[in-house]
């Protein structure tokens, strides 16, 4: 007998276990996740995890003070802790940029975000050290943070099944099922099993083009390499807030051993490349240039070394910002280009999907389901932060 499930989610990471959760959730429990590997196991294991509501785009705004509460209350809810720190959250940008800055502030707030202004004298005392030379003003969300992405998509998972959903791991998906007149049915794994379903979810981040090309659906996303140094001060960090410069383009946050975590927030020369075969390891030149960002917003540190590096993709759609939708092909739902920010919005992410695909419209007035549908690209309508950075464009 086939196989089959009301929905199939090919994709174990936080967007396609977060959509799972949401759906069982709303009593749609004849679910089939379906992934190659072991849950969690792709690029969601590799995120930085940090928490802001610090977005220009309204929609993306509320998802994340959704994912905020959600992370909150997240012992409550799936019984588990997901490594959610509400250390504070800071973005700092230079003399161009502090009209965006007081758009974006007001836009948060008009959406109920706990936000701040503060000065430099406040931030100093937030993070003792701190050289703030670069920077004209601030912004502070004290409930941000960062949490562990791959222990909350394990909580995804775990309450997702819980709840009845089925889990497969070690089950790659080779090709779509699609009948003539286009529509989408299921699945062909790479062990030759056909799935079938009423509606397939493709959440599969960066490896999505290939898969949707079986159906003949160009999935317009491009995997860029993005390294991440640990580094050790010489002593323990304190407990800081994460911190965003938008004048040098990097952030830095606290890991719980006490190390730094810096990324990079400079998109202005992408790096792309093969999500199978990408160095895993930040290069000497890369390393130079992100040690002397680091030291510049912290000159004060008593005796740095690198700890270790890695590297990771992002999934990276042309606006920067996902598909969460109808596919052109009727029958396949896409969940993917979350494009380097998709950890903070995961449980919005998951309540729209199942919005979406259980009622055709978004549930909350604050998060406008048509921003993320795939027609934008096709209609040279991409989706846009409504308040730009100078230089920062990549800040949704
Ligand atoms: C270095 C880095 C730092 C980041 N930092 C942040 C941050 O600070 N804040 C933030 O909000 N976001 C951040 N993100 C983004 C966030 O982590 C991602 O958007 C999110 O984890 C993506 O989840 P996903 O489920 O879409 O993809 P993935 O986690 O990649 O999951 C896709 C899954 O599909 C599976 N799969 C692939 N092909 C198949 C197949 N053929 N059959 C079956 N299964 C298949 C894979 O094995 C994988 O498990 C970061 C991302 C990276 C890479």
């Amino acid at each position: 007998m086939t196989k089959s499930a009301r929905v199939v989610i090919v994709g174990g990471g936080l967007e396609g276990l977060a959509t799972a959760w949401s759906l069982a959730e709303r009593g749609e429990t004849d679910v089939l996740v379906l992934e190659r590997e072991t849950l969690c196991s792709g690029m969601t294991g590799k995120s930085s995890g940090i928490v802001r509501c610090h977005y220009g785009v309204p929609s993306l705004a509320a998802m994340a003070w959704h994912g905020v509460q959600v992370f909150a209350e997240a012992e409550e809810i799936f019984g588990t802790d997901i490594g959610f720190r509400q250390t504070g959250y800071i973005v700092g940008v230079g003399e161009n940029n502090t009209e965006p800055l007081a758009a974006n502030v007001a836009m948060h707030r008009a959406l109920g975000v706990p936000v701040e202004n503060i000065d430099a004298n406040e931030v100093r005392t937030l993070w003792p050290g701190i050289s703030l030379d670069d920077f004209a003003a601030f912004a502070y969300e004290p409930l941000g943070g960062h949490g562990d992405a791959y222990m909350t998509g394990m909580a995804y998972g775990t309450k997702a099944r819980r709840l009845g959903v089925r889990v497969q791991q070690s089950t790659a998906v080779a090709s779509l099922l699609q009948r003539e007149n286009g529509e989408v049915y299921g699945v062909r794994t790479t062990t030759g099993e056909d799935i079938h379903a009423d509606t397939v979810v493709l959440a599969t981040g960066v490896w999505s083009p290939a898969l949707g090309a079986t159906a003949g659906v160009e999935v317009p996303i491009r995997a860029q390499r993005e390294p991440i140094l640990l580094v050790d001060q010489g002593e323990p960090t304190p407990d800081v807030p994460t911190f965003s410069d938008l004048v040098n383009l990097h952030y830095v946050r606290r890991e719980p051993n006490g190390d730094l975590l810096v990324g990079n927030s400079d998109h202005s020369a992408p790096e792309f490349a093969d999500p199978d075969d990408y160095s895993n390891r930040a290069t000497d030149d890369y390393i130079e240039t992100a040690i002397a960002k680091l030291d510049r917003l912290l000159p004060g540190m008593p005796d740095p070394r690198l700890s270790s590096t890695y590297a990771g993709c992002y999934d990276i759609t042309p606006d920067y910002n996902p598909i969460i939708g109808p596919s052109p092909a009727p029958g396949l739902f896409l969940l993917v280009g979350f494009s380097g920010h998709g950890y903070k919005i995961s449980p919005a992410v998951g309540r729209l999907a199942a919005d979406l695909l259980l009622d055709g419209i978004s549930s909350d007035p604050t998060v406008d389901g048509a921003d993320f549908r795939y027609s934008r690209f096709e209609k040279g309508k991409p989706l846009a932060s409504l308040n730009p950075y100078v230089g920062a464009g990549e800040m949704r």
